[in-house]
């Protein structure tokens, strides 16, 4: 497949639905080999053959990232087969909602260890292998409320602020080797994970969108590909917005 992304390796986390799906299937469009990754239980393997159907080139392996062996042993295993790891998506990631005052610590450890601990545990054997290759683009999806702060998300708005710091520390100092390091901050994008809002909380939060609708997982395929591509070579340690005005 001829594209931006041609002869390019990427790996995505939580692959197998949303927004991870749709950035698999766009890096492949643009000619990357896509290692999708996710939990065993997740229908990862029909991301891969829709990558496949369309004439790309995709990898299932399981991964949960919150175990640090697994997610090196999967790192070594999809740079050893496929020819080296060029684009890495930390996508994996859980909501688990409940005011502050009454939250579980159970609660805020199971998020904080899926969305922050899970990016530490895949981005740091796979800057490794970026390292050796002098060449990379690691690319991590925080939120708006990792900037704006919700109610009833401390913890999903602390793991994914935490995100944004990992991020700009990871691009000042892995510049010199060639390496990008950015987040994008999603607003509401319709995927599982906003199908659990109601018509009521759905109607509130479209009223304080610019742009009124909710964003789909392209719109944030987009922004991946750019950062992932030639254009953005010289773009790093960025937080990009996609909310349609929901955080400006
Ligand atoms: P989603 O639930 O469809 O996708 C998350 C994926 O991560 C799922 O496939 C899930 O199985 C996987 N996952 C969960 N725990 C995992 C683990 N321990 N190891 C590996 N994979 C695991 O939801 P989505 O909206 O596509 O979310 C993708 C990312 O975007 C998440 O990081 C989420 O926080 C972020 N985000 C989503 C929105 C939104 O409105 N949907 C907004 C801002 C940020």
């Amino acid at each position: 497949m001829a594209g931006t992304l041609q002869g390019k390796v990427a790996m995505v986390t939580g692959a197998a639905t949303g927004i991870g799906a749709a950035c698999a299937r766009a890096l492949a469009r643009e000619g990357a080999v896509v290692a999708c990754t996710s939990l065993p239980t997740d229908p990862t393997q029909s991301v891969a053959d829709q990558i496949t159907a369309a004439g790309g080139r995709a990898i299932v392996k399981s991964l949960n990232v919150t175990d640090p062996e697994a997610c090196q042993r999967v790192v070594e295993e999809i740079a050893a087969e496929l020819g080296g790891l060029h684009i890495l998506l930390n996508n994996a990631g859980i909501t688990d909602d409940g005011l502050f005052m009454r939250m579980k610590p159970e609660s805020w450890r199971k998020v904080l260890a899926v969305n922050l601990d899970g990016a530490f545990n895949v981005t740091q054997p796979a800057v490794k292998v970026m390292v050796k290759q002098r060449e990379g683009r690691i690319i991590s999806i925080s939120s708006v409320v990792g900037l704006m702060g919700n109610p009833g998300q401390a913890n999903y708005s602390a793991s994914k602020a935490g995100i944004i710091g990992l991020t700009k520390s990871l691009a000042r100092e892995l510049g010199s080797r060639n390496i990008t390091a950015n987040a994008i901050a999603p607003g509401y994008i319709q995927t599982p994970m906003t199908d659990k809002l109601n018509e009521e909380q759905k109607k509130a939060l479209l009223a304080n969108l610019a742009i009124p609708r909710l964003g789909t997982p392209d719109d944030i395929a987009g922004v991946v590909l750019f950062l992932a591509g030639p254009d953005g070579a010289y773009v790093t340690g960025e937080v990009i917005n996609v909310s349609g005005g929901l955080y400006m």
